[in-house]
């Protein structure tokens, strides 16, 4: 395995000549996206994709997000392009959204994880970009690291989860938007929001002439079993506790105890909280800001050791809606 610099805005030819030959030889590149780093393989070498999940750790049944470099080339991979996918993808691409449409049969089933429909998404990172269009294969690619833990923003993060289980890393440093893309299931009777993103619901639902957008419910026995809809997901090892900003006394005399204890204790706090925590991250009030934050801020306070993160929830709005998911799972 080996760790290659790549600027992020003018990505090195060179380096992605290389990068895109792991592809399309059947290796496993990570790479820099706006949202997490990818851990790339070619989608239509069933061998390739393979080792992703062997990688990752990652359980079968979890179906992997199709990267492509064009319009033209996720509108190849799919059986229908409806004018909801049309409109979504001239606003939003390339960029953090992916959209779930019917697939075709070249498109192997360990990809869709056996079901009827495949996750497209063309990212708009200059080196995610450049390999795709280099590789000129499809990249099917889950963020890179392993099963359940925390998405890495950064290309240390993806060498300390999975180390020499990658052929090569491209570090762009980190990425600009922090979470993972918002998914939209266009494959039914009605779009269905299978995970908030940055890109919201608000943002959505006027382009395909919805008023709003209904969620999956999380009752409903998984129809479209989506990785990150998984229970516990983008997990840190510390045990993380959210409390409302009202609840701001019981959070300090827990926080209290655990110190009491012997433990370590960390918190990404919108306000200050009175309480003996020895690593406490401020966190920005705007969602943007707070996404661009949150995983690293998770990575570091894992790194410091920290058995108890205690996380004050965000506001329940749509522009918050994917950190409030993320930080959900995370607490589980
Ligand atoms: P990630 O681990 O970021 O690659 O997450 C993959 C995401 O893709 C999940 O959250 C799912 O919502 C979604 N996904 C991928 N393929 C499908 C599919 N065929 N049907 C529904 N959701 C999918
Ligand atoms: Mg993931």
């Amino acid at each position: 395995m080996s760790v290659v610099r790549v600027d992020p805005f003018q990505p090195e030819q060179e380096i992605i000549k290389r990068a895109a030959e792991i592809i399309r030889r059947g290796g496993l590149v990570a790479f820099p996206t706006e949202t997490v780093y990818g851990l790339g393989a070619n989608a239509l070498d069933e061998v390739a994709v393979r080792r992703i999940f062997t990688a990752k750790g990652r359980p079968s049944y979890n179906p992997l997000i199709v990267h492509v470099g064009e319009v033209e080339e996720a509108q190849q991979l799919v059986r229908s392009w409806p004018e909801s996918a049309e409109q979504l993808a001239q606003h939003f691409w390339p960029g953090p959204l992916t959209l779930v449409l019917p697939k075709r049969p070249e498109i192997p089933d360990l990809v869709s994880a056996g079901l009827p429909t495949v996750a497209v998404r063309m990212p708009s990172h200059p080196v995610a970009l450049a390999l795709l269009r280099a590789a000129a294969v499809p990249i099917a690619a889950p963020s890179a690291n392993r099963f359940s833990e925390v998405s890495p923003t950064t290309a240390g993060h993806v060498e300390k989860s999975l180390g020499d289980r990658v052929d090569l890393i491209l570090d762009g440093g980190p990425t600009m938007l922090g979470i993972e893309s918002t998914v939209i299931d266009l494959s039914g009777p009605q779009p269905i929001l299978l995970r908030p993103g940055l890109i919201s619901t608000e943002d959505l639902a006027p382009l395909i002439g919805l008023p709003e957008l209904p969620a999956r419910q999380p009752s409903e026995t998984a129809p479209r079993p989506s990785p990150g809809m998984l229970d516990r997901h983008y997990a840190p090892r510390a045990e993380l506790r959210l409390f409302a900003p009202d609840r701001r006394k019981e959070a300090a005399s827990l926080a209290a105890r655990a110190v009491e204890e012997g433990q370590i204790v960390g918190a990404l706090l919108l306000s200050a909280l009175d309480a003996p925590i020895q690593h406490a991250i401020p966190m920005p009030h705007d969602p943007s800001a707070y996404a661009r934050l949150l995983y690293a801020a998770l990575h570091s306070l894992d790194d410091l050791g920290c058995h108890l993160i205690l996380v004050e929830e965000v506001p329940a709005t749509p522009a918050w809606a994917g950190i409030r998911d993320r930080l959900q799972r995370a607490a589980r």
